[in-house]
């Protein structure tokens, strides 16, 4: 059981992976070979230390002192220059040094998609802004290396990779426009070609990471029809190779609620010279930029960016969690910690039941190939799951925050406090890359075109066989198996209803889907732990999840007797373990 955290004074300071035993499950469960396990317990663990101990502090002073636009330089020019506090540099520093980025190249090995996502999950807990640098500038990267035509490709990709602050590249992507963020087919960017070249023409209204050195543009080719599929994606350099700037303007800098470190501008391009995002294989030219799949090329790195954010939800939840615990425990009422008191326990506790069943999903969404029949099932799964995952766990995050901050009480209110921050942060990622409108859309398509609910369908299945035989699983594994089949078999009955009342239930639809599928991955991750180590503690997580998210609960289930929060308050939160003897079924 690790410490009472009334040891500590604040988040601040401290290790961050080691207090979070629930990561290193998850790793364990993920990577099950020795030598894959031992790699990712060094690279996360190298992260739980840094993100703790020295870029948090820095985090705090990058949001007091965010970016500014230096129009003009000293003798009159427009350069339209950002300047950063040393604290972000310094915080981008070292995550470039010790490969946020080019992981691979930093340790000559091919790195799994959970230790990505657990690093990233580590970095969130501190700063999201940073997290929004450094994962577009992995998007990016991902675009150069499967698209970018040759003449670029391999500087591009050097740069971007690179583990030399001096030398090391950014990325960023522009698709909004002042007349939509939702309805990318509104664009009006042009493309005009020039030679095999491109340049681009057009206003990009939220441009995060204004100041990186490479986007990843969504524009129209002229000629090209209009929606959707007349845009083609394309590979746009701040600069030129002088150093001049890119036909590339930054008109001014966004005045935001939260993720302050990131400057997000607004940008005119003047004839900004591009390359088309065509494919390897593809004559980089005319064919590409009108062969209707050019947003398909940019939803290659949206969709990378959604499970980023989604990380970056759960990261603001973990650290929510964390200053609470610590918080409650050092504050006294009427003479007694806080949180001795049963309310502010529950809250504690949904605190950490909600987290673990966010992480549930989203590490699923990193490692759906372990539980897949074949690599055609994890892409479905995953298809399906991110959106799924982004939607909750940033909504669920903007709670946490919420529910954090009160039990701070007024302090939780003022700047000079952790969680303020949190909760202006949490705001952003409900809307970016996707409201949870577009989201609950987007999982309907999933459904409707390429049948992925089926995929999820059989990945929830298996996931509740595993459960099945544990007499300290059977009620929930019965709600949940109920749910599945209900749900699965409303999605049936949908698909005949009239588009708008199909529409209006798109959101409700998701959410279901996203509960059964948490439950159902949380009640495997149980078994698991009773089957490794006679361990109840993931059992009454997940039958507390299930209880409160699933379960018929008439009366807001104030007749259901459930004491787990009265009776195992501190292994829950302490990560201690549970006799599953002492659970109820
Ligand atoms: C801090 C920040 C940074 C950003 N950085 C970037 C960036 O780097 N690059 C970039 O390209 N963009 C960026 N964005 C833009 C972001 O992706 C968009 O704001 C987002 O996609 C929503 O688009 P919008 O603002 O035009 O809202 P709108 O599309 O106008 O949506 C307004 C509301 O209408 C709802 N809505 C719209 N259409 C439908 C529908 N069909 N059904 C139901 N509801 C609907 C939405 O859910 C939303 O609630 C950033 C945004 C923020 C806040």
């Amino acid at each position: 059981m690790l410490a009472d955290y009334a040891e500590y004074d604040q988040a601040i300071g401290l290790d961050w992976y080691a207090l979070d035993p629930n990561l290193g499950f998850l790793l364990d469960r993920y990577l099950p070979e020795d030598e894959v396990r031992k790699f990712a317990e060094e690279h996360v663990a190298e992260y739980g230390e840094l993100v703790g101990k020295t870029l948090a502090a820095r985090a705090e002073v990058t949001d007091a002192h965010g970016p500014m636009l230096n129009r003009y330089d000293r003798w009159g020019y427009d350069v339209g220059e950002v300047q950063h506090h040393p604290a972000w540099v310094a915080n981008k520093a070292d995550l470039v040094r010790t490969g946020f980025v080019g992981l691979e190249a930093h340790a000559g090995r091919s790195v799994p998609a959970v230790v990505t996502a657990a690093r990233s999950y580590l970095l969130s807990q501190c700063e999201t802004a940073a997290y929004c640098a450094l994962g577009m500038t992995s998007g990016a990267a991902d675009i150069v290396e499967r698209h970018a035509p040759e003449s670029i490709r391999d500087l591009y990709l050097t740069r971007l990779h690179s583990l030399d602050p001096d030398v090391a590249w950014e990325g960023g992507m522009f698709l909004s426009e002042r007349q939509g963020g939702s309805d990318v087919g509104a664009n009006t960017t042009r493309a005009v070609p020039d030679g095999g070249e491109w340049l681009l023409f057009g206003d990009k209204h939220f441009c995060s990471n204004v100041d990186a050195d490479v986007f990843i543009v969504l524009a129209r080719p002229e000629g090209a029809p209009e929606g959707t599929r007349g845009l083609a994606t394309f590979i746009v350099p701040s600069r030129q190779e002088d150093g001049s700037p890119n036909g590339f303007r930054i008109k001014r800098l966004k005045p935001k609620l939260g993720t302050v470190g990131v400057p997000t501008g607004e940008v005119t391009l003047e004839g900004a010279r591009a390359w088309l995002a065509g494919g390897r294989d593809e004559a980089p030219g005319e064919s590409a930029a009108r062969d209707g799949r050019g947003i398909n090329r940019m939803m290659e790195m949206v969709n990378s960016s959604r499970f980023g954010v989604a990380l970056m939800g759960l990261g603001i939840h973990r650290r929510s969690f964390l200053e609470a615990a610590i918080y409650a425990a050092r504050r006294t009422q009427w003479g007694q910690r806080i949180d001795r008191y049963p309310l502010v326990r529950e809250t504690l506790v949904d605190l950490l039941v909600d987290l673990e069943a966010g992480l549930s999903i989203t590490f699923e969404c990193a490692g759906a190939m372990r539980g897949a029949t074949d690599l055609e099932e994890a892409r479905l799964v995953r298809r399906i799951l991110i959106p799924l995952a982004k939607m909750r766990a940033t909504r669920v995050a903007l709670r946490a925050a919420s529910d954090a901050l009160e039990v701070f009480g007024g302090n939780g209110y003022m700047h000079d406090w952790p969680i303020a921050r949190q909760l202006r942060d949490a705001q952003c990622h409900t809307i970016w890359e996707g409201t949870e409108n577009i989201l609950a859309i987007d999982v309907r398509r999933s459904i409707r075109g390429e049948g992925a609910h089926l995929a999820l369908g059989n990945r929830i299945d298996r996931a509740l066989e595993a459960a099945s035989g544990h007499r300290v699983l059977a009620g929930a594994l019965d709600v949940v198996a109920r749910t599945r089949r209900e749900a699965w078999g409303a999605i049936d009955v949908l698909a005949g209803a009239p588009e708008d009342e199909a529409l209006l239930k798109s959101r409700r639809m998701a959410e279901l889907l996203a509960d059964t599928a948490e439950a159902a991955l949380l009640l495997e991750e149980a078994a698991w732990s009773l089957e490794r180590e006679a361990d109840g503690r993931k059992a009454a997580v997940a039958g507390r999840f299930v209880r409160r998210r699933l379960a018929d609960a008439p009366l807001r289930g104030l007749l259901v007797e459930d004491r787990v929060v009265l009776d195992h308050f501190e292994p829950l939160i302490r990560y201690g373990a549970i006799d599953p003897g002492v659970l109820a079924a």
